[in-house]
């Protein structure tokens, strides 16, 4: 539905033209990753997703410094590209990961509309680059984790309490599942408990072309 709401905009702004829009309307300035989303950041984020010179753009116009990572090549497909360590403003163990700045795009807009907003403080994660196929297989597709363009949680720290994927996914008194719901606005693949036994203990939030929320 919010493609169609980002279209029709697109549609009507066609019409009107473009000239006097505020930034965070009109479809050419770089996505603002710290304004209150709005029908456009899902068509800007789209654009930031294919292109690293919008991504970059966008860390810029949203006043976030990002640390750039050296490119990184690879023969095997487990290269780094246009990364950057992760500009968070929460406590993360074990270290600010490396990840694709796209990646790190759709991760600030979760921390800022969906994790601080639901009282996260912390998060633990298991890593983000890894050079290896999918759920650990022999053969088969490179995951994302390969070009650092995915990242694992495993748990939430909320103030004085920690959720942790494996042990409280079942309980329905945790947010967990909000927090799930939550990414699948922002990222191309979220996948946890619900996905496969391979992701019992953590949610994987990926930048990919795959789009599942599950
Ligand atoms: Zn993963």
């Amino acid at each position: 539905m919010r493609w169609f709401a980002a279209l029709a905009a697109l549609l009507v702004l066609a019409v009107i033209g473009a000239r006097h829009l505020p930034p965070e309307w009109d479809p050419r300035a770089p996505l603002d990753l710290t304004a209150p989303p709005n029908a456009m950041t899902a068509l800007k984020l789209r654009w930031v997703r294919m292109s690293p010179k919008a991504c970059f753009a966008a860390f810029e116009t949203s006043h976030i410094a990002v640390t750039r990572e050296p490119d990184r090549p690879s023969e095997v497909g487990c290269g780094l590209e246009n990364a950057v360590r992760l500009p968070s403003t929460l406590w993360m163990s074990p270290t600010q990961p490396v990840v694709t700045c796209r990646l790190a795009a759709a991760w600030v807009l979760y921390e800022r509309n969906t994790l601080v907003p639901a009282g996260v403080v912390g998060i633990s994660h298991l890593g983000a680059q890894a050079c290896r196929n999918v759920n650990r297989d022999r053969s088969g597709r490179l995951s994302e984790h390969a070009t650092a363009n995915a990242l694992d949680i495993a748990a939430f720290r909320f103030r004085g309490l920690e959720l942790r994927v494996a042990r409280d996914w079942a309980r329905d008194d945790a947010p967990l599942r909000g927090l799930r719901d939550g990414a699948c606005r922002w990222f191309g693949a979220v996948l946890g408990p619900d996905y496969n036994a391979a992701h019992a203990d953590h949610f994987h939030l990926d930048m990919g072309r795959a789009r599942i929320c599950r």
